[in-house]
């Protein structure tokens, strides 16, 4: 089983081949770093489905192999959803996880804990010469008055899943991947994965 993961972001790389070998998906797991590096396509869908699709469409133009591909994000209700598809940049084009982050805690600094109500969204592209692909995850949570813990990455550590009381970025590796966007999304991507690698 060979495919490429068309992402360049480390903490998704990792935590998808986490979730991968958690199910017992073993094989050669290319990421952008394996093969001829080319410029990630924009990314100007609307919806995450079309992101995920665009960055998937691209790999498997580039590689040939089945690719794999997602895009995520953080929907806040009280701001109508977003950053939603805008997650990565909310801060602006260049900005990182950390001033993404802030950003968005000062914007609800002011609303009142029954009212931080959030999820987190995946959805995941597969593209192969057999076809297309594309599943979403959704974890329900709120998010913190402040932010708490050390792992993950991005808005981890404001966001808190429905009936737990830590935030994801206290959560251990093992425990977010089982009820995460991310990890419910390649779960139900990896029975089209097995039949794009026959
Ligand atoms: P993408 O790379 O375009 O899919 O952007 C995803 C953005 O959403 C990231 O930069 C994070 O800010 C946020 N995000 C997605 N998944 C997670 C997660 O599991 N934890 C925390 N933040 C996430």
């Amino acid at each position: 089983m060979k495919f490429f993961l068309a992402t360049g972001s480390d903490h998704k790389i990792t935590e998808l081949r986490r979730i991968l070998v958690a199910n017992g998906v073993d094989g050669v797991v290319l990421g952008l770093g394996d093969v001829d590096p080319y410029p990630e396509p924009v990314e100007d869908g609307d919806t995450f489905e079309a992101n995920a699709l665009i960055k998937a469409r691209e790999g498997f133009a580039r590689t040939g192999l089945p690719t794999l591909a997602d895009d995520s994000g953080i929907e806040v209700d009280v701001l109508n959803r977003m950053p939603g598809v805008r997650s990565a940049r909310w801060a602006g084009s260049g900005a990182g996880d950390g001033e993404n982050l802030a950003l968005l805690i000062r914007q609800i600094d002011d609303v009142a804990p029954e009212k931080r109500t959030a999820r987190f969204v995946c959805a995941m592209a597969l593209v192969w010469d057999g076809g297309e692909q594309v599943v979403r995850g959704v974890v329900e949570g709120t998010l913190a008055e402040a932010p708490r813990g050390q792992g993950g990455f991005g808005y981890d550590p404001l966001f808190i899943p429905e009936g737990e009381t830590r935030t994801t970025a206290e959560m251990s590796p093992e425990e977010k991947d089982a009820i995460s966007h991310r990890g419910r999304a390649l779960r139900a991507m990896i029975p089209h994965l097995r039949l794009s690698t026959e």
